[in-house]
């Protein structure tokens, strides 16, 4: 399978993202919210023509395991029905696209579960619009790097007579997971951004973060409604809200 669109240009990526959740994922989104259900939304698209695969969000109502992204990849394993690679307007085919033929797309950088279940299905890539960072201080969700560090992040054992507080301090300056390893490369949109200035010039970049900007900020009303949501409606299975 040609992979031409995705080794293309980081601006046609970027247009491709923004729209595929602008268009797809925030729909689903509005709607999951409202019966409290997590604002993380993710997709799958194809690398040959960027074409939407499978769009999916969080439904942890009905297991806290189902992530946006891993209820997208149980929507990509369960469907029969999947679109031409390169058009959208053509027939469909029943032939499920091998992952490493398809681009993750995940609205929130993904967390450890996810993480695995990206890895695991052969996907060999992923993008997200905001980082861990963003979760924490922008959705009052600090589980991802709390996971990651209380988990996984196993401290060195101090060497005889060496300074305690030193080994504290080089564990907070490493990465929480590897962006590029073996298995897949990770990038968010800021990455994009930067490739776009390395590439077009910082004018054009400059474009793509405002409209990076005003897409994370359609999250604003959608963060509102869940958190009014997660105290009021009764029957998510998720423990950590
Ligand atoms: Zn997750």
């Amino acid at each position: 399978m040609a992979s031409s669109t995705y080794d293309s240009d980081p601006v046609t990526l970027l247009r491709a993202f923004l729209a595929t959740i602008e268009d797809k994922v925030i729909p689903l989104t509005s709607k999951g919210v409202s019966s409290g259900n997590k604002l993380f939304g993710a997709a799958i698209l194809s690398k040959a023509g960027l074409v939407p695969i499978t769009v999916s969000t969080n439904n942890e109502t009905a297991s806290p395991l189902l992530h946006g992204e891993i209820n997208c990849i149980q929507q990509f394993f369960a469907q029969t029905s999947f679109p031409d690679m390169l058009d959208a307007s053509k027939p469909s085919s029943s032939q499920r696209p091998n992952p490493r033929d398809c681009v993750f797309l995940a609205t929130h950088e993904p967390c450890s579960l996810c993480l695995s279940g990206i890895t695991w299905s052969g996907f060999d890539n992923f993008f997200y619009l905001f980082t861990y960072e963003d979760s924490r201080d922008l959705f009052s969700v600090p589980y991802d790097i709390d996971i990651l560090q209380e988990v996984f992040r196993v401290p060195a054992v101090p060497a005889v007579g060496s300074e305690k507080e030193t080994q504290r301090e080089d564990l907070d300056a490493r990465p929480l997971y590897n962006r590029r390893n073996k298995f897949f490369t990770a990038r968010s949109f800021e990455d994009l951004a930067r490739e776009i200035a390395e590439k077009h010039g910082e004018a054009e970049s400059k474009k793509w973060e405002d409209e990076i900007r005003r897409i994370k900020a359609l999250y604003n009303g959608l963060s509102d409604t869940y958190q009014e949501s997660k105290t009021s409606v009764v029957g998510s299975a998720s423990f950590w809200k």
